[in-house]
């Protein structure tokens, strides 16, 4: 038996489990399918939330704690799974940042270098940027990671260490005694431990529904396309009206990404290729010569403000609950899964853990 079950085999579960087995605990993680093949895998990789200055402390927070845990992870990962995450210090150029009050008292507040490049500036630091913008907000900090290796890498690294990882073994519900868990029942029998955590994505809020708690996580489908270019063509992460674009090492380009409320469908749309295409080449118009190579969708774990829940299960003593990163997963994945461990091993947390907290509504 282990000491401890996590329930979710994407960045959140994957981050959790590398915590706590740090802290000394065994552990067994269930997977419904293959570990890190949905939002996980599907995200853009920016370590920084969009428009970072317009969301609450609780998620500027957990992101400064995790971009300074970054660098540390991606070298502890690359060098023991062999599998580079690619963390990259690209920087990210916001040219619709009307907020300049907001954005410099953010900035101060949260020690981040933001600056104000002019037009001929902004040309230097990306020459195929095309908007005729006079300014732009210039975070030359913000780094990205290629989510799909950082999964891979984590998965390689955590089994090497002695994680045990259940595929294609969903939770599907309880078996309590009193106010604790006794076991999570799956299809091949019930799964006993001393504590859980469930880090399911957007599923979290079915799967603990039975538990009597009502969760505000809900699915949100983002679509995303890459295309295929020579490496260098762009450097830096260009955000403007809420789409984006982010140049991989290799040459490929991802353009986001959308925003949508049809549940649990993960299909992808002919009209979002077109938006996210027009989106891209009004940025950088050197794409259009470009082929798609790609087009996905996937589920974020959908939150109030986008602040993720983090704690205790509020009546079962020992089930807790890692769930809701919305938009922002990739950057706030090591703070939160330091956190969560906080809680489980009563250690000091590493910020104000009241945000977060779940509460019976
Ligand atoms: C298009 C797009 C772009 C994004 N860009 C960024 C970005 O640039 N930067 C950033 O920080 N974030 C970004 N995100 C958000 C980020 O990807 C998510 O917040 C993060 O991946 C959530 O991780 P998770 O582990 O909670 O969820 P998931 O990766 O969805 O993992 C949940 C896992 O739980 C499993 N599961 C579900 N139910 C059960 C069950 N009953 N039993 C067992 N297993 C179960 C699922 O199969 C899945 O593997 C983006 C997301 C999308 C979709």
């Amino acid at each position: 038996m282990s000491d401890c079950v996590v329930i979710g085999g994407g960045l959140i579960g994957l981050l959790t489990a590398r915590e706590l087995m740090a802290a000394g605990l065994n552990l067994t993680l269930l997977e419904r399918g293959e570990p890190a093949r949905e939002s996980s895998w599907a995200g853009g990789g920016i370590l920084s939330p969009l428009y970072p200055w317009r969301y609450p402390d609780a998620v500027s927070g957990l992101a400064r704690w995790s971009q300074s845990a970054y660098p540390a992870i991606c070298e502890q990962l690359g060098e023991d799974s062999g599998i580079d995450p690619q963390y990259i210090r690209s920087g990210l150029l916001i040219a619709d940042s009307d907020d300049r009050a907001a954005a410099t008292e953010w900035a101060g507040r949260f020690g981040v270098q933001l600056l104000w490049p002019d037009a001929a500036e902004i040309h230097a630091l990306e020459p195929r940027f095309a908007l005729p913008v006079q300014t732009a907000a210039w975070l030359p900090d913000v780094a990205q990671v290629r989510n799909p290796r950082l999964v891979k890498a984590l998965r390689a690294d955590l089994e090497n260490r002695g994680l045990e990882i259940r595929s294609h073994c969903p939770a599907l519900g309880w078996d309590l005694e009193g106010e604790r868990v006794r076991a999570v029942r799956t299809p091949a029998g019930p799964v006993h431990a001393d504590s859980f955590v469930v880090a399911s994505g957007a599923w979290t809020a079915g799967l603990l529904e039975s538990t009597g708690l009502t969760l505000p996580i809900e699915p949100v489908r983002g679509q995303m396309i890459l295309f295929r270019g020579p490496a260098g063509l762009v450097s830096r992460i260009s955000l403007y009206k809420d789409r984006y674009v982010i140049p991989r090492q290799d040459g490929r380009i991802l353009a986001g990404s959308t925003l949508e409320h049809t549940g649990f469908d993960k299909q992808t749309t002919e009209a979002a290729l077109a938006t996210l295409r027009e989106a891209a080449f009004e940025l950088i118009p050197d794409l259009a010569r470009l082929p798609v190579e790609h087009h996905w969708a996937g589920l974020r774990p959908g939150s109030p403000q986008g602040v993720p829940l983090v704690g205790p299960h509020p009546r079962l003593s020992n089930l807790y609950i890692n769930a809701g990163h919305y938009r922002n997963g990739v950057v706030l994945g090591p703070a939160s899964a330091r956190l969560l461990a906080d809680h489980l091993t009563g250690r000091l947390p590493i910020v104000d853990c009241s945000p977060y907290l779940i509460e019976i509504k």
